[in-house]
């Protein structure tokens, strides 16, 4: 009987194996001798293991997603201070967090200075929507425009372009940065076209609209880029200076409250406001 059992086990280990279910496989044993214990029935048995394949899966899937999605780093919503953000629409946020809008396509632009948050908050939304099933990649726009120039050197931009048509979200970080060639802007105008309609797009900018032909090039190019990015789209306006900065004020004040010197690494002329700052004296 003992040996039959055993005979049993190894064949259904390689059913499973072939049928692709790795946590039935792990997990077999010890839940049928759980559910022995616990007089739950073959239907019962069967249900824990489905349910324990499915959750297991998914979070394989969520974590390829996020590995492909190519974040900087990892960004939490609850260590983003609105209190330090007031310009930031808080409940938009929210609303943006549960995903509708790449279901609807639509787009998302973070203006503001440097340090204000834009791409603290385009990481968050990026892994919020991995974790909902989504296809995402982040890219700063500098690399983007030079792997598709390379992609086009090699005869590549064909099979580049597939992969970005099958994202949900592109998350393009920092527009406006340094000023793109002209075969750069278009290179980037023709993703965001492909794009329109297709997959949703985030957007962090430092420049107002107004200053965008200056770094795309043209006031054409930048028309028609304006036009299929805010056709629908949420617009996340962050103002002040940077957080970083006030935040190295504000530890340096306290260490200098208490004594301490502030640190090193951080010049004292950047820690003071610009109202602190005085001008140069007049000869
Ligand atoms: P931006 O993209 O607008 O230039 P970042 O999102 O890169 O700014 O923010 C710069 C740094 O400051 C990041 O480490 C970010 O996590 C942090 N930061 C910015 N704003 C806040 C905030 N309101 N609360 C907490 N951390 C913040
Ligand atoms: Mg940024």
């Amino acid at each position: 009987m003992k040996k039959l059992e055993t005979k049993s086990t190894v064949l259904l280990k390689h059913h499973l194996k072939a049928l692709k279910l790795p946590t039935f496989n792990g997990e077999c044993e010890k839940i049928a001798a759980r559910c022995a214990t616990e007089n739950v029935d073959h239907l019962g048995f069967l249900l824990q293991l489905c349910e324990l394949e499915l959750i297991t899966r998914e979070k394989r899937a969520a974590e390829r997603r996020l590995k492909a999605a190519r974040f900087p780093n990892s960004k939490t919503l609850e260590d983003f201070k609105f209190e330090a953000q007031p310009s930031i629409n808080r409940v938009l946020v929210g609303e943006l967090l549960r995903g509708e809008y790449i279901d609807k396509r639509e787009s998302v632009i973070f203006v503001g200075n440097p340090g204000t948050g834009k791409t603290h908050l385009a990481i968050v939304l990026g892994i919020a929507a991995c974790q909902q099933g989504k296809k995402v990649r982040f890219w700063r726009v500098t690399e983007l425009i030079t792997q598709l120039m390379e992609a086009r050197e090699e005869r590549q931009l064909a099979r580049m372009k597939n992969q970005l048509a099958k994202l949900d979200l592109l998350i393009l970080d920092e527009l406006g940065y340094v000023p793109a060639s002209k075969l750069g802007s278009e290179l980037l105008f023709d993703v965001i076209s492909t794009a329109y309609e297709r997959t949703s797009i985030i957007v962090t900018t430092n420049l107002p609209f107004e200053q965008w032909p200056e770094v795309l090039g043209s006031e054409r190019l930048t028309g028609a880029v304006l036009d299929r990015l805010t056709h629908r789209c949420h617009i996340l306006e962050s103002s002040g200076e940077s957080y970083r900065l006030k935040d190295a004020r504000r530890r340096a004040g306290s260490k200098r409250a208490s004594g301490q010197k502030p640190a090193e690494s951080v010049p004292e002329s950047l820690l003071k406001s610009p109202e602190e700052i005085q001008p140069p004296p007049k000869n």
